[in-house]
């Protein structure tokens, strides 16, 4: 006999854990089957992580800088093994608050590997569960290279286990994680080489963005090596060599971190059992509703390939609680106009368009840009000063911005204020109009001629 649910949710995650929990306020019965550690990706390999390292090499930066400042203190040394161990300490309190949370809430928390096995029925260890609705939410893993010897590598699974600062690191890949890592391990001390396989970074984004940051990257000392394709990874002497396709000089490495993107979790999930066919590239396909083409089984988040980042998996999760349970029939999550960080050194923040976008969508004569290249007044006294880039995408004859694009520090904080305003439509005349703040790197937002 199988368990009745209004709702089970596969995947304890982002998504999974936002949708479960607004379910169950609304009085659902709800079931949350997760087989790894409560908070998923975003909790114990993700952004949580990811952000205290970015915060140790931010704080190694602000040492190195301290001089000019009138400090006579010496970088101090940098003990790797402690600060994981206080990174580790802190996620175990966060998988701890996720679980009570559940509890909390009276979502029923079942351990395990979850399969379906029938219509809105799944199937855990010696448990069959079924319910009205069934959401996947089992998030994504790193994706790896078909090549001879790749597993000497790691990913950044791998990465966030290192117990040691390795001295020589090779990344592989051209896009968050990969420029991300770069900026952790290059601030802590390790020569770092990023391997492009094409001549550019984030080639979502606005191109100023990932111009500017390589520029950034290379001043700070990573070696930065474009058209670079590995062909295969040999164990020299305790040591990775990364051989190329092109069959240039080959390199050598204490660790490589494969970084070239992610793919969807639906291995044994038994999709076959319902019907439920993949896209090309293997994510489940949702329509605007989070519903799949399978009556009453949705799926959000990183398994769906939709903007994978956390606040897009609870935002959709909530919403889509809103509607099964909450008697919100029009809730669904608006995709336009997502705001992004990309916690590197220098951070970037991003929302809306990039020009280029921009101008294919609109054409040319729509399109004014707006830049501003400052030095913001922290470097203002520093020998070495980092300068910031910005950019305004203002699209029609009353400029309406349809992009703001910052690189430098404190474009990390202050993008999401921006978003709200791009969200609502804001004009250039709308930016002109608001009293900037002084002195800060936000009101170059406000003051762009
Ligand atoms: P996940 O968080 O991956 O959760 C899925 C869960 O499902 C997992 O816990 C998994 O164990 C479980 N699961 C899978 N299959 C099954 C099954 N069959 N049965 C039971 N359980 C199952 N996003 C940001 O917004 N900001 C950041 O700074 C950021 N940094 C990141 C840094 C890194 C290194 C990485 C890898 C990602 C980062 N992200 C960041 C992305 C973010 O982590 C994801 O977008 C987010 O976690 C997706 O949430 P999700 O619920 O879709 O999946
Ligand atoms: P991304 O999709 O961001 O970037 C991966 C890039 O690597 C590709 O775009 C591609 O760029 C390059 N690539 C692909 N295959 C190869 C290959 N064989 N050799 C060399 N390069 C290759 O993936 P990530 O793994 O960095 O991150 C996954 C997702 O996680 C991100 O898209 C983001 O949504 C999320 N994330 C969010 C963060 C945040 O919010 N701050 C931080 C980290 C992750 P090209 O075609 O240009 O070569």
């Amino acid at each position: 006999m199988s368990e009745h649910f209004d709702l089970i949710v596969i995947g304890g995650g982002s998504g999974g854990m936002a949708t479960a929990r607004r379910a169950a306020s609304y009085g659902k019965r709800v079931v949350l089957i997760e087989r790894g550690r409560l908070g998923g990706t975003c909790v114990n390999v993700g952004c949580v992580p990811k952000k205290v390292m970015w915060h140790a090499a931010d704080f190694a930066e602000r040492a190195a800088q301290a001089h000019d400042y009138g400090f006579d203190t010496a970088v101090p040394a940098h003990d790797w093994g402690r600060l994981v161990g206080n990174r580790e300490t802190y996620i175990q309190r966060l998988n701890g608050i996720y679980a009570r949370n559940l509890d909390k809430d009276d979502v029923e928390f079942v351990a395990g590997d979850a399969r379906f096995t029938g219509e809105r029925t799944v199937t855990v260890g010696e448990r069959e569960l079924s319910a009205d609705h069934v959401l996947i939410a089992t998030g994504g893993k790193p994706n790896w290279p078909d090549i001879p010897g790749a597993a000497l590598g790691t990913d950044s699974d791998g990465f966030f286990a290192w117990q040691e600062r390795p001295e020589r690191v090779a990344i592989v890949g051209s896009g968050y994680i990969a420029c991300e890592l770069a900026g952790v391990l290059n601030g802590l001390g390790t020569k770092v080489t990023l391997l492009l396989r094409r001549e550019h970074v984030l080639k979502d984004f606005d191109a100023m963005l990932g111009d500017t940051l390589i520029e950034r990257m290379v001043e700070a000392g990573i070696d930065v090596q474009m058209k670079r394709s590995a062909s295969e990874l040999v164990e020299a002497q305790g040591e990775i060599r990364v051989e190329f396709k092109d069959g240039g000089e080959s390199a050598r490495f204490d660790k490589l971190i494969w970084a070239i993107g992610r793919l969807p979790n639906t291995d044994g999930l038994g999709l076959e059992a319902i019907g439920l066919e993949l896209a090309a590239d293997g994510t489940v396909p949702v329509d605007a509703w989070q519903d799949t083409a399978v009556a009453g089984v949705h799926a959000l988040g990183d398994v769906t390939g939709q903007a994978e980042l956390t606040p897009v998996a609870i935002a959709a999760g909530r919403r889509l609680s809103d509607r099964l349970f909450g008697g919100k029939p029009e809730s669904k999550l608006d995709y336009s106009n997502i705001p992004t960080v990309v916690f590197t050194h220098p951070p970037i923040g991003t929302v809306g368009m990039s020009e280029a976008a921009a101008r294919a969508q609109y054409g040319d004569d729509a399109i004014k840009i707006y830049t501003s290249h400052y030095v913001a007044l922290y470097h203002g006294v520093l020998e070495h000063k980092i300068p910031s880039d910005m950019k305004l995408v203002c699209m029609g004859d009353d400029e309406k911005i349809v992009g703001a694009h910052v690189i430098g520090d404190g474009a990390d904080e202050m993008t999401q204020g921006f978003a709200v305003a791009v969200k609502m439509g804001a004009t250039k005349a709308d930016f002109d109009d608001t009293v900037a703040i002084h002195p800060t790197s936000a009101e170059e937002f406000v003051t762009m001629t």
